[in-house]
């Protein structure tokens, strides 16, 4: 089978989905890989060591789009490349599924089949191939060194000459993937950490990482979980978190957001009037913002100070760690082809419990119009 790796052409995108030490796994498998130039560039990845490891490199223009199988990509190519698509060639990356209504026509005009990786299955045979976790991993780690190198202040403590130095107060929201690592790293640099999550499972992951659990609220519509992701809380569930959540604002240096309800906006757990009891000086990294900020006045992309408070919209956090980033994001891309690679192309089977999911159009039919039409989108909770 013919794989193609483009370059990324989304603005800030460094990251790319195959990296020399993939070519050379999937080629072992029998795979023909191709390669466009410069595709590994931004991620520290040479075109001469693709082709040492027997990639094919072509030019972006020349490109034979129509002769591909599959498509391996971080995000989703232009729509003039899928307008080139073979009938039942794959598309695999981070689709951006919800409400990908115009992807999903071309690639239905196409009779293409296409995997979102953002809707891969969090079950133990899938997780060699969760790129959400591996990047959020990476997101985690970078929003507490982005706080710590913004902050007025040490992190750890720090007995000197001059006297003694307390350490940072650090608040994380959210103990996903991207909230436990932020922990971690928290730690490393000396910090003390207070964690509030709303799945109670978590607390113990928590403790063992060094961070202190903040309960959530005991109401009785308390939002719990579902196959492991929280579940939308209700309007006066956030009120209660909010007012229990101002006290700890007020004492933190470095608030870390990363509380996430799948497919829903991200809650909105700090508001301007809990900003304003914020001391100057501290600073919050919102790793929701792109769905809508866990945090008043957050903006994708850009930092604001608001009140002496820096607010830093963390969107696309993975893609400024690329070597490492687009390392593991390639290594779960070639184990799911691994999966579904069969000796004359792909056998992607929709009663696979690992593609059920994930297999969101398939040869000219979208299977997954739950997420797909807006319309359509059921609550979670
Ligand atoms: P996510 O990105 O969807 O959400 C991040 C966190 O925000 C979650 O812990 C969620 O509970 C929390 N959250 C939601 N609303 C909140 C609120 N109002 N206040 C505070 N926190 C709130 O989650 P994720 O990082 O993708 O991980 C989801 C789960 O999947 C975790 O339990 C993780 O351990 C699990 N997981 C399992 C596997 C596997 O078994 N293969 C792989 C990866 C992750």
């Amino acid at each position: 089978v013919k794989l193609l790796i483009p370059r990324e052409t989304a603005p800030g995108e460094r990251r790319v989905a195959a990296t020399p030490e993939t070519v050379r796994r999937l080629v072992a498998k029998g795979a023909t890989l191709q390669v466009e130039r410069g595709a590994g560039q931004a991620a520290g990845f040479l075109d001469a060591d693709y082709a040492a490891v027997g990639a094919e490199l072509w030019d972006g223009e020349a490109c034979d789009w129509e002769t591909a199988d599959a498509v391996l990509c971080v995000q989703p190519p232009r729509a003039e490349v899928l307008a080139r698509l073979q009938a039942g060639a794959l598309l695999v990356g981070l689709l951006a599924p919800y409400g990908a209504t115009d992807l999903v026509e071309r690639l239905n005009d196409r009779r293409a089949s296409a995997i979102a990786l953002e809707l891969l299955p969090r079950i133990t045979r899938a997780q060699s191939m969760d790129v959400l976790s591996s990047q959020a991993n990476i997101a985690g780690y970078k929003a507490v060194l982005l706080a710590a190198a913004a902050l007025d202040r040490y992190v750890p403590m720090l007995m000197t000459a001059a006297g003694t130095i307390q350490p940072s107060r650090v608040l994380i929201l959210g103990a996903g993937v991207a909230g436990l690592q932020a922990l971690a790293t928290a730690r490393r640099l000396g910090g003390v950490v207070y964690v509030s999550d709303v799945r109670p499972a978590v607390k113990e992951q928590v403790e063992s990482l060094g961070g202190r659990f903040i309960d959530p609220p005991q109401l009785e519509e308390a939002p719990a979980e579902v196959g492991g992701y929280a579940r939308q809380a209700s309007e006066a569930f956030l009120a209660a978190q909010r007012q229990q959540l101002a006290d700890q604002l007020a004492l933190a240096d470095m608030v870390i957001c990363t509380a996430l309800v799948p497919g829903r906006p991200a809650p909105r757990l700090i508001s301007e009037a809990m900003l304003d009891g914020m001391r100057p000086g501290a600073v919050v990294v919102d790793l929701a913002v792109a769905q809508g900020g866990n945090c008043f006045g957050t903006i994708p992309g850009a930092t604001v100070e608001r009140r002496g408070v820096l607010l830093i919209g963390a969107d696309g956090l993975p893609s400024t760690v690329p070597n490492h980033a687009s390392a593991l994001y390639a290594r779960n891309i070639a184990a799911l082809i691994e999966h579904v690679l069969v000796e004359d192309g792909f056998r992607l089977d929709p009663e696979d419990p690992i593609l059920d999911g994930c297999l969101f159009t398939h040869a000219g039919v979208c299977r997954r119009d739950d997420i797909v039409q807006p319309a359509g989108l059921s609550p979670i909770g």
